[in-house]
């Protein structure tokens, strides 16, 4: 395609008369298919106007502080003959939409068209009802984060969910409405701990249906923020619950089917329930217990892990007379016992009892309440509870969607084994997410994502992160990175510590909370951090910057020399590497021995 065309302002939805804020190009400049042209500014979102053709530029027909509107022409280009071009912008999507950057790729039958190459016919066995290049089963952080992806980079792709919403348990049902309850949380907790201090509010009236109402706000606004990305990227969203057919298809329950050259499982994990149990709606997992309907007044939560500590720490903020019982010997099992010291020492006057080392041995539906039985040295015999959680985990999804089918091996617990290019043992077909084994969380879900997009889409990629951050966003937040000293101790691996207790940091103290504590652990020879981990408010946003340095190599020194800002918690991080340097001034620490 050659010749002069003309360069105009895509589909901007609900908005109009938008400013240009700035101009990027100039008359002769060349421009590549989605570079952008001009930057336009609403009062949601700055955006650039990208080329839907490239070439030379011939004149820019809007300058800064102009208006503009959907069609109105940006710039005039000299197309060059042998460049593609990219469709039409995409329709924006209906709905109040923040993000309307236009993501135009062409399919790779356009591409031929345009470049005389012929792409690989796709082997199909059978007519199926849908076909594309490439099929994401299941869309949650990792389905949608794969398809999304994929799309970016030229595949053309079908997104299958069960669900009406897009945006599996993290979204729907998990780390995003919990933190949204967590919140609320924190506010009832730092008011009351203020009366302390000579700032008294009035006791907290919790209205359940509001609360409930504007979590769900938070959680419609991010899904249907997911139908619009996928809208513009074109990703094609099948509705239903599906199946393996075949190598090549899938099969959903309405019966219809989805051919793929490739495919990505992202299905996900369900939580795991006590086995025998009364079916009784006073008896919830973690999605009935983020309803709060109604308020309990005395709730047993069964399992002191991440999930089920989370949800304590919500219904005790809400007024809930909350117990906890844990089958092992401490709450957040495998997590190292000087984090947990300084979280028991703050929960254990918020809840009316903490269980360890006990076993939950029955339950009985009575009229009063749910009557559990438990058997370990520090429980009751029984207990009646308005509502029991049971948060013992989750189970993978591998083993509910016929696997075998398509010849991709799944092991008992549901897990589908991948390499580090997120390939099960069917090159074509990848795993990614709570289904692929390893901890059960929404960032490693994504960023396994990426990588299996990128590897069906032709990219070297590999996923080889250090490490993955865990976080409990309970109150105090505990929180860990890289190796642990749990790890460290049963695999022998050689380490040394440093750590500075919040107790010292002027912020901890200024906030109120002194029970925190930041520690880093070190290669002895070389000085590199190996892994850290803290305790204390924020924990879960602090825990970044260890990351980093795990993944950059980064040693004591480069924390101790990178400047912090004061007075933050950051400094604790700072405090802990200068601690091992050995230039910590804000505390006295005899100087450390060698191991
Ligand atoms: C209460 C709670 C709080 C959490 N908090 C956090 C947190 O703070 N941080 C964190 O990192 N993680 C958290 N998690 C874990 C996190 O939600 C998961 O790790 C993450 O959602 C996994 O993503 P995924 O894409 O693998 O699977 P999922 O999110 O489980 O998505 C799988 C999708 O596949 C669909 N599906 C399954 N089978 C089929 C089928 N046969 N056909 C069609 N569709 C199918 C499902 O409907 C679902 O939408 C929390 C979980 C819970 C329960």
């Amino acid at each position: 395609m050659a010749g002069q065309m003309k360069l105009t302002v895509p589909d901007l939805g609900d908005f109009a008369d938008v400013e240009v804020i700035e101009v990027l190009v100039s008359p002769g400049d060349t421009v590549e298919v989605e570079d952008g042209l001009v930057t336009l500014e609403t009062d949601k979102a700055a955006m650039d106007v990208p080329a839907s053709q490239a070439g030379t530029i011939v004149s820019v027909d809007v300058n800064v502080g102009d208006t503009v509107n959907a069609g109105d022409v940006v710039a005039t280009i000299e197309a060059s003959s042998d460049a593609p071009a990219a469709e039409a912008p995409v329709e924006s999507p209906e709905g109040d939409s923040d993000e309307f950057v236009v993501t135009t790729v062409m399919s790779p039958e356009e591409i031929a068209e345009v470049t005389g190459s012929k792409p690989e016919a796709a082997p199909v066995e059978a007519e199926t009802d849908h076909q594309a290049q490439l099929v994401v089963l299941g869309a949650g952080p990792g389905g949608y984060t794969a398809a999304f992806r994929a799309a970016d980079l030229g595949m053309d792709v079908i997104l299958v969910e069960r669900w009406p919403m897009l945006g599996g348990v993290c979204l729907n049902v998990g780390c995003i409405p919990s933190k949204a309850l967590l919140h609320a949380a924190k506010v009832i907790d730092e008011a009351a701990e203020m009366s302390k201090h000579g700032v008294t509010f009035g006791v907290p009236k919790v209205d359940a249906a509001k609360l409930r109402d504007w979590k769900q706000s938070v959680v419609d606004r991010l899904v249907g923020g997911l139908s619009t990305l996928a809208k513009q990227r074109k990703v094609k969203v099948v509705h239903g619950t599906a199946k393996f057919g075949s190598p090549k298809h899938l099969v959903l329950d309405s019966g219809e089917t989805i051919g793929f050259e490739q495919c990505i499982i992202a299905a996900g994990s369900e939580a795991m329930m006590l086995p025998g149990l009364p079916d009784d709606p006073r008896i919830v997992d973690s999605t009935g217990a983020l309803e709060l309907d109604p308020l309990p007044q005395k709730m047993l939560v069964v399992g002191g892990g991440i999930i089920g500590l989370e949800m304590a720490c919500v219904y005790a903020a809400l007024g809930t007379e909350v117990s906890v019982v844990e089958l092992t010997d401490s709450l957040m099992p495998g997590t190292d016992p000087d984090l947990i010291r300084p979280f028991m020492k703050v929960v254990k006057h918020r809840y009316a009892s903490i269980m360890t080392s006990t076993k939950v041995t029955g339950m009985r539906a009575t009229t009063p309440g749910i009557e559990v039985t438990f058997e370990g040295k520090n429980a009751p015999s029984v207990g009646v509870y308005d509502r029991v959680l049971v948060a013992i985990g989750r189970r993978a999804n591998g083993d509910k969607i016929d696997a075998d089918k398509a010849g991709v091996n799944v092991d008992e617990r549901g897990i589908i084994a991948v390499d580090k290019q997120m390939r099960t043992n069917v090159p074509h077909i990848y795993a990614i997410g709570d289904l692929a084994g390893g901890p059960m969380l929404a960032h490693k879900a994504t960023h396994e994502a990426k990588v299996a997009a990128e590897v069906a889409s032709g990219e070297k990629s590999y996923f080889d992160a250090r490490t993955i951050p865990s976080v409990a966003y309970t109150d105090p937040e505990v929180a860990w990175v890289g190796l642990t000293e749990t790890e460290a101790k049963a695999d022998g691996i050689e380490y040394e510590k440093a750590q500075f207790p919040w107790a010292a940091s002027g912020r901890s103290l200024a906030i109120g909370r002194d029970e925190g504590m930041t520690k880093l652990l070190f290669d002895p020879k070389t000085h590199r951090v190996l892994g850290g981990a803290m305790v204390g408010t924020n924990a879960g946003d602090l825990i970044a910057e260890v990351g980093l340095a795990v993944e950059m190599g980064a040693d004591a020194t480069d924390i101790s020399l990178t400047v912090h800002a004061h007075p933050t918690l950051s400094e604790t991080v700072a405090f802990a590497a200068e601690a091992y340097d050995g230039t910590l001034t804000d505390l006295y620490i005899p100087k450390r021995k060698k191991r």
